[in-house]
């Protein structure tokens, strides 16, 4: 990011990058480190420490300018604005602190090199399929990190469905080998900063410390060897980050740098030391509030405002250090992690145009990233207000590529279940998938057939594993970026309380030392789950490479007779799913068929791998999902 070389020797020559002595007086400043060559030369630095706010700091570095100092309501916190040119060196320098006693206070900083441009942080996108991780529930790769004394939680039980069970990063990061062969190439573990939380820590959405990794999980050093070993793989890690809420617990909960840091900051400070759950107030969780055009100012505010649930305190991201404070902390992660992509939770839910700005700070640094916002909605115009392009007749317009597909994973499940009619059945995922009209960007929707925020796919499902199957190679051929909850692939339930969040969460089998069945090796899995992980399998495997499936163009043919085909096309392949909902045997004439081209050629079950001619039609001997391809050679 050098604009010039010869100045850069000048300053080199005369700069003042000596070696520091580092010094760590203050007791904390964020972000920790920052690094040079940002397109954005501005950072606004976090000091945080008794009395900091009558102080009078100083920096001597070369390219490195103390534009502003800004104070807060707290004294003990001091926000420092700072320019980082494209001549500033990495390297450290001490930030100088005057006291009103004349005395002085040294902290070291230090900016970093970054390890690769910004146009080489490539997003997940369609030609991705994600693995969606509870770390808390899928390996406990480390025994010696399940507990610790100085946490508000302490214990870990297994046999409650929300306390702790011991799973971590390491555990991740030892069965990459499974995930990546199963075939996915990214994946999106839940939350694994902080949540030092008395109760429910193990879910991860109240960080009590956004740049600090829960022990339980692990390290920072062990989330950036995940970081690495995936890379290594060519597999993209997404964080899952929240902008919306801390925990409770957050540290600066117990000294707000400003009056309005938090909203409904008063409330909160006059009952502190009384917490009155009852009185809190919480979001109405009227997200349409966003979108309607005769929404109310009380419901507006009440939605952006209100505390997700009383633990998680909601962030004023209408405060100016608050909103850098987020945005520079994505930006650290993405950095630190050489980040694939970042899910962001609620994403109705903070102050709308911050969000945007949020989204916009980062794609505006990262052109090639992606971020998926979690808008959980069934209606497709909500979803697609959210989505870049979209014109939006209020004017907003969204920096955001990626939504969730919550439209079409709830028209699957009924789809599916509802006895074939005029209007019930599979003419309401066939409808489903043509409302993509409304998309700027179909291909760019995240799209799951459930997640662990609800009840698995084969509970919601009632137990089908035919139907299970069904909705799944759905799901990989669609014009989307698919989305699979773990253990998904030995169809993992919530039959005894279904919904139940604990439940939803179940342990992964075989993650856990001594665990009658494994289902890495296989191990004491049933005849159905045998079925489903290889099924599941050969499909991911087949979408890695199949371009097709990644950009290829889209042809569907409504249901009849309860049969209904979707084809994914380019020049060179393609992909023909079929879902069979006739228990008997049925023949199906492929004369309606004819503009796919495929009169004579032969063509490849991807599950059997049997081939034969696409000739007068098709014998299925019960119900099931087909999936066929023109690539025949492997
Ligand atoms: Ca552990």
């Amino acid at each position: 990011m050098m604009s010039c070389n010869s100045n850069k020797e000048e300053k080199q020559k005369t700069g003042p990058q000596e070696v520091v002595k580092v010094k760590s007086d203050i007791d904390k400043i964020e972000p920790p480190h920052w690094w040079t060559g940002f397109k954005n030369e501005k950072l606004q630095l976090l000091v945080k420490h008794p009395n900091i706010g009558s102080a009078t700091p100083e920096i001597s570095y070369s390219g490195v300018a103390l534009e502003k100092v800004h104070k807060a309501d707290s004294p003990n916190y001091l926000f420092l604005d700072l320019s980082i040119s494209d001549e500033a060196e990495a390297g450290k320098f001490n930030i100088k602190f005057k006291l009103e006693d004349g005395s002085e206070l040294f902290q070291t900083y230090e900016l970093k090199e970054r390890k690769k441009p910004s146009d080489e942080y490539v997003g997940f996108n369609s030609s991705d399929a994600i693995y969606l991780i509870t770390p808390d529930r899928f390996a406990n790769g480390d025994l010696s990190n399940d507990a610790f004394d100085n946490l508000n939680e302490k214990t870990i039980n297994r046999s409650e469905d929300y306390a702790r069970h011991g799973g971590d990063i390491a555990g991740i990061t030892n069965n990459l080998d499974y995930i990546d062969n199963m075939g996915f190439t990214a994946i999106w573990p839940g939350p694994l900063l902080i949540n030092d939380m008395a109760t429910g820590s193990y879910h991860g959405y109240a960080m009590t410390d956004f740049y600090k990794v829960d022990p339980r999980f692990g390290t920072l050093e062990e989330y950036k060897k995940l970081a690495q070993e995936m890379q290594n793989r060519d597999m993209k890690l997404i964080m899952d980050q929240v902008a919306n809420h801390s925990g409770l617990e957050h540290w600066w909960m117990k000294d707000l740098p400003f009056k309005d840091w938090v909203n409904f900051q008063e409330h909160y400070e006059n009952n502190k030391t009384d917490w009155n759950w009852e009185t809190v107030k919480t979001s109405n969780h009227k997200r349409t509030v966003n979108q309607d055009l005769y929404a109310s100012a009380e419901d507006k505010k009440n939605l952006s405002d209100g505390w997700f649930v009383d633990s998680m305190p909601d962030l004023n991201q209408r405060n100016p250090y608050m909103a850098n404070y987020i945005i520079q902390n994505s930006i650290w992660w993405i950095e630190t992690l050489q980040l694939g992509g970042i899910r962001q939770d609620t994403y109705p839910y903070p102050d709308k145009d911050f969000m945007n700005d949020w989204t916009g700070a980062i794609m505006e640094e990262y052109p090639n990233f992606n971020i998926v916002g979690e808008e959980w909605s069934y209606n497709p115009a909500l979803v697609a207000y959210w989505q870049k392009g979209h014109k939006n007749s209020d004017g907003y317009e969204s920096n955001l590529r990626s939504t969730m597909d919550f439209p079409m994973q709830g028209l699957i499940i009924e789809g599916l279940k509802e006895k074939d009619s005029w209007d019930k059945g599979l003419i309401k995922i066939y409808e489903g998938l043509a409302n993509d009209f409304v998309y700027a960007n179909p291909q760019d929707l995240m799209v799951f057939p459930d997640n662990h925020d609800m009840s698995r796919i084969f509970t919601q499902l009632d137990g089908n594993l035919t139907n299970t199957k069904m909705a799944l190679s759905y799901l990989l051929v669609l014009p989307r970026i698919p989305q699979i909850y773990y253990g998904t692939e030995i169809l993992m339930d919530d039959f005894e309380k279904p919904g139940d969040h604990g439940l939803i969460r179940t342990d992964f089998p075989g993650g856990w030392e001594g665990d009658a069945v494994n289902a890495f090796t296989g191990e004491g899995l049933t005849e159905d789950q045998k079925e489903m992980q290889p099924f599941l399998k050969k499909l991911l495997n087949y979408r890695k490479d199949s371009k097709a499936i990644h950009s290829g163009k889209t042809i569907h043919f409504g249901p009849e007779n309860g049969v209904y085909l979707l084809a994914r096309q380019n020049e060179n392949e393609t992909v023909v799913h079929i879902i069979n909902k006739n228990e008997e045997p049925y023949e199906l004439n492929l004369e309606r068929f004819e503009e796919l081209g495929l009169n004579g050629k032969t063509v490849k079950n991807i599950i059997t791998g049997k081939t034969f001619t696409w000739d007068e039609n098709l014998i299925f001997d019960e119900a099931g999902s087909t999936i066929l391809t023109t690539k025949t050679d492997d």
